[in-house]
């Protein structure tokens, strides 16, 4: 299966949606914008003539309306930072203000999640969320697909955006195998220093080789996000390393393993023996998704609220897989296949 998921715009624009960024940002447009208008009010006032009263006349009118605006806002303000995800959309309350992949641009919508079979392109798991992220849905969606197949052998092939230890090891208890790349976030190597893929896991040991062939030995825990991290050292970095500047700005380099790090690592090889996953990923979501969108007239969702939303996007689902059943089996044979 090959997971994806794919933003929707819903019934709400975006500037009746509220997030303390957004508020800070209208705010300071509203306050630019009052004084122009206490500029332009003082150069009229110095000015005697009807045209100028009728020129100031206007002017307080379009002051006292952005004085209105900046106190909707600051009472805006006050009920966002009360609500659970400090966010606030107006017209479909569930909605939820998220970057849409590729253009980098922003809308208030839903994230459609959908495994599709890397054969048949059938859909065969969906759900409807309101975050603006993928990271929390692979295994969940991973065990809907397992159910809806009834198969005891699933791989699920993901893009980067899926990637978290935990939902990774969620699929493998789950008896679902992930295939995702590791996001590369590391600062070192952004620095040009050596990066953690550059330090050896020795699992007898349970040590890191160095780059420069020193044994790091594990000298702390630390629990990160609801993780617990392992920290490894030596002290040669300290003492005899020659190649520390490529390393490490500090006084020693610590490399830090998540205590179920094994079943990232055994994912990585999986990844490895297979340079065409990422691939078949693409090819079997992107289709999907541009069909459901242009059914969908490139526009927005025509319900409101998270449960009318995900009916909608099913009823949308099931004729795509109506549609794509009928291109491979024919119209008769769905039919006979769906009385037997
Ligand atoms: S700085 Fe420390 S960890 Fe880095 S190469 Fe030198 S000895 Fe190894």
């Amino acid at each position: 299966m090959a997971v994806d998921g794919s933003r929707l715009r819903a019934v709400n624009a975006r500037d009746r949606n509220f997030t303390p960024v957004t508020i800070r940002r209208r705010m300071e447009q509203v306050d630019a914008s009052i004084e122009r208008y206490l500029g332009m009010l003082d150069t009229a006032d110095r000015q005697e003539s009807e045209a100028a009263e009728l020129r100031t006349a206007r002017l307080t009118t379009r002051l006292d309306e952005l004085r209105r605006q900046m106190r909707e806002l600051e009472v805006m303000e006050q009920a966002v930072a009360a609500s659970p995800d400090r966010q606030i959309s107006l017209t479909d309350p569930d909605a939820r203000a998220m970057a849409s992949a590729g253009t980098g641009t922003g809308q208030v919508g839903y994230n459609l999640q959908a495994a599709v079979d890397t054969g048949s392109h059938i859909i065969v798991a969906h759900e409807v969320v309101n975050l603006g992220h993928d990271r929390t849905s692979l295994a969940n969606v991973g065990r809907q697909a397992r159910e809806a197949t009834g198969t005891d052998a699933l791989t699920v092939l993901a893009d980067r955006g899926y990637f978290s230890g935990p939902e990774v090891l969620a699929c493998e208890a789950a008896g679902i195998v992930p295939i995702l790349p590791k996001p590369l976030t590391s600062g070192a190597k952004a620095d040009g220093r050596w990066g953690k893929q550059d330090f050896v896991y020795q699992l007898t040991s349970d040590t890191y080789r160095c780059p420069a062939g020193e044994t790091m030995t594990r000298r702390f825990s630390s629990l990160e996000h609801g993780m617990t991290l392992h920290g490894y050292a030596t002290p040669a970095c300290r003492s005899r390393c020659t190649m520390k500047a490529n390393c490490t700005a500090g006084i020693e380099r610590r490399i830090k393993r998540w205590e179920h790090e094994e079943v990232i690592e055994a994912m990585q090889a999986r990844l490895d023996g297979m340079p065409g996953a990422m691939q078949v990923r693409r090819r079997t979501v992107e289709h999907v998704f541009d069909t459901i969108k242009d059914w969908m007239g490139r526009s927005h969702f025509k319900t409101r609220r998270l449960e009318n939303v995900a009916t909608e996007a099913s009823l949308h689902i099931l004729a795509y897989n109506i549609k794509r059943a009928i291109a491979l089996l024919g119209a008769h044979k769905l039919m006979a296949a769906m009385q037997a």
